[in-house]
């Protein structure tokens, strides 16, 4: 009989893009799979090698993707699951952790580790100075995975309790009509001076970030390539930059 050969799980954020914010120990875990498996457009930004299988699977089959991986874990298979940014926010590292509860028990004893990325909050904020330089929250603005109540609910908490945002997957084709709803109860909870920056495709070459006040801010500012960072009523611009101070009253 064969010896077992050790399989594992890397669950590795890509970052926002650019190849230099990639960690050296995501492109380790790289240089040693045999298998990557991921959303096309994140599975595409993996160099193609001999011995390495690229598994590209469509959005929204997350947990199909997870169980997949985990199963090629158990037969010896290294796998890479990629993300984009980090895979710990809205990605695809509590999509393995569901898979694994759901799954048989013995998936519990694989090797299975999370390798962090730079997420497009950070690095946007990076671009736009430090609008998230006190205390801040991130909220998802898709209502795939929760009813859009709930979103409402927590953009008014956030926003009137005075916490700078961010926001991912701000404005999709499928549902056009509910960014301009929250930008409505930004308003009304942060006041329309309030500073708001849209940074798209940060770290790529069709990176572009503006920063306009919410009375002046449109729906159509945001896309899904779109990360969107409210300030809190101290947030300023300096010069180029825009930020906010590290002490509030
Ligand atoms: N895990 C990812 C987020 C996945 S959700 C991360 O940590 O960044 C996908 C959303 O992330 C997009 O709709 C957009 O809001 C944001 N996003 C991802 N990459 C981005 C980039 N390079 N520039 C701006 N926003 C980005």
């Amino acid at each position: 009989m064969n010896a077992p050969t050790q399989g594992w799980v890397v669950i590795a954020g890509l970052g926002p893009g650019d190849e230099a914010l990639v960690t050296s120990q995501v492109q380790d875990a790289l240089g040693q799979a045999t298998d990557v498996v991921g959303y096309i457009p994140y599975v595409r930004r993996i160099a193609p090698r001999d011995g390495l299988t690229l598994h590209e699977s469509d959005n929204r089959v997350e947990l199909d993707r997870a169980a997949h991986a985990l199963d090629m874990a158990a037969q010896g298979r290294r796998v890479v699951v990629v993300s984009s940014g980090d895979p710990g926010v809205f990605a695809m590292a509590s999509a393995l952790f569901e898979a694994l509860e759901a799954g048989p028990e013995a998936w519990r004893e694989l090797d299975i580790q999370v390798l962090p990325g730079i997420t497009a909050m950070l690095a946007a904020a990076a671009r736009i100075g430090a609008p998230l330089g006190h205390d801040f929250c991130a909220i998802n603005l898709s209502d795939n995975l929760k009813p859009w109540d709930l979103i409402e609910t927590r953009l008014r908490a956030a926003g009137g309790a005075g916490f700078a945002m961010a926001f991912y997957n701000p404005r999709s084709k499928s549902r056009p009509h509910q960014f301009a709803r929250a930008l409505e109860i930004l308003r009304e909870e942060c006041g329309g001076d309030t500073l708001i920056s849209f940074a798209r495709a940060v770290s790529t070459d069709e990176e572009r970030i503006v920063t306009v006040t919410l009375d002046e801010a449109t729906p159509d500012m945001a896309d899904m390539r779109t990360v969107v960072i409210v300030g809190n009523r101290d947030t300023r611009r300096v010069g180029r930059f825009v930020y906010t101070p590290r002490s509030a009253e």
